[in-house]
């Protein structure tokens, strides 16, 4: 009897002095520190051009809705711009002008870390330890890499084949969690998820999954208006919606989008390229108009001059404050350093941290 009340009070007693010396820091403090946190966003855009629709509801807005309530790093990867643009000549102007871009459509960097991805040096570092886990079979196969290989075959450079290697250091830099991005970096996402395993399994749980992130269901890939792929900044430019398109030129883009005579049959399939305009309606257009428009498909009485030129209108309505308050900010390089600097600060001592548990995991911590 003795013994049973002497158990349950020495387990008080050290269950108290457990709690008191994990939170006044005096043991584990590594593995404290290396608890994996739960609420982490990381994500980029690269510096090779104007920003376009596909930007916008793939990453952006998802990026605007996050810095609500989680802890965000956003960055302009301009070292990932470096594997298909290596002329650096317009790197500083398109760097501000993403960033510029990404303050327009509403990211704050009072809430959210924004910087600028050569800033944080420690990204080169963790590229390098993920790089030994990558695995030449893999990366050959991505998807993206064959595409800007077969775009670029005079270019086909180590840092294009080791792209989703330093993708995956930006995001694991952070332990970040969430990855707000459009549907082409799905796979990316899945080889960042296998890195983060194998470091993991070698050495220790360090790094967290990252997933792909959109608040709709799924994520998203913005079509160019052509029907033949999707918007982007340096391919299908015509049929590609910028943030920075004056009024005139949304117009003639949107009016010029493929479309054909019409369904001749009731309630028939559409055809993707009138899909891809009814899901640009979808985003911006009035929700009354979208279904009048779904209906007067469906029997047959759709009139896709009248459609397009409503499509137009709310396109311009969309596009002229952001493209207005861009170029405002453009004018202001002071304060866009400023943005970069506080941002680099932020992500930098988030980067530290973890590079503080990597080399410690990885035993590279000699003295
Ligand atoms: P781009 O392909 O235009 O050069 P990036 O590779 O810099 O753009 O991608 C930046 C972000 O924008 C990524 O999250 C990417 O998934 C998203 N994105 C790019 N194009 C589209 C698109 N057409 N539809 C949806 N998301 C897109």
């Amino acid at each position: 009897m003795c013994v049973s009340r002497f158990i349950p009070l020495s387990f008080v007693i050290f269950a108290v002095l457990i709690f008191y010396r994990m939170n006044t820091g005096l043991v584990s403090e590594n593995k404290a520190s290396a608890a994996i946190p739960a609420n982490i966003v990381m994500s980029g855009i690269r510096s090779t051009g104007f920003l376009h629709l596909g930007n916008y509801f793939g990453a952006i807005r998802n990026y605007v809705k996050m810095q609500e309530s989680y802890e965000c790093y956003f960055m302009v990867a301009d070292l990932h711009s470096l594997t298909t643009h290596p002329d650096t000549k317009e790197l500083r102007q398109n760097v501000h002008r993403v960033l510029a871009e990404n303050i327009a459509c509403g990211l704050n960097p009072d809430k959210a870390a924004i910087f600028c991805q050569s800033h944080v040096f420690e990204t080169s570092e963790l590229y390098l330890y993920l790089n030994m886990l990558a695995y030449k079979g893999e990366l050959e196969k991505t998807v993206t890499f064959k595409e800007k290989a077969r775009e670029n075959p005079n270019n086909v450079n180590a840092g294009l084949l080791t792209y989703p290697v330093l993708q995956a250091a930006d995001i694991l830099l952070h332990r970040a969690v969430y990855v707000p991005v459009g549907k082409d970096q799905e796979q990316h996402l899945e080889m960042a998820r296998n890195f983060a395993n194998r470091f993991n399994h070698r050495y220790g749980e360090v790094f967290p999954e990252p997933v792909a992130f959109n608040f709709s269901e799924e994520l998203i890939k913005i079509p160019s208006l052509d029907g033949t792929g999707k918007m982007s900044k340096s391919v299908n430019q015509n049929a590609t919606l910028y943030l920075s398109d004056d009024d005139d030129t949304i117009r003639k883009k949107v009016m010029k989008a493929k479309t054909d005579g019409g369904p001749t049959q009731e309630n028939s399939i559409k055809p993707d390229y009138i899909e891809n305009i009814f899901l640009l309606l979808k985003l911006v257009s009035d929700e009354g108009f979208v279904k009048q428009q779904e209906e007067a498909y469906n029997n047959c009485s759709i009139r896709y001059g009248d459609l397009k030129k409503q499509l137009a209108e709310d396109m311009v309505n969309f596009i002229s404050p952001i493209r207005e308050k861009t170029s405002e900010i453009l004018n202001d390089e002071k304060y866009l350093e400023q943005v970069m600097k506080k941002g680099a600060e932020k992500a930098r001592e988030s980067a530290g941290k973890t590079m503080g548990i990597v080399r410690q995991a990885m035993g590279l911590n000699y003295f």
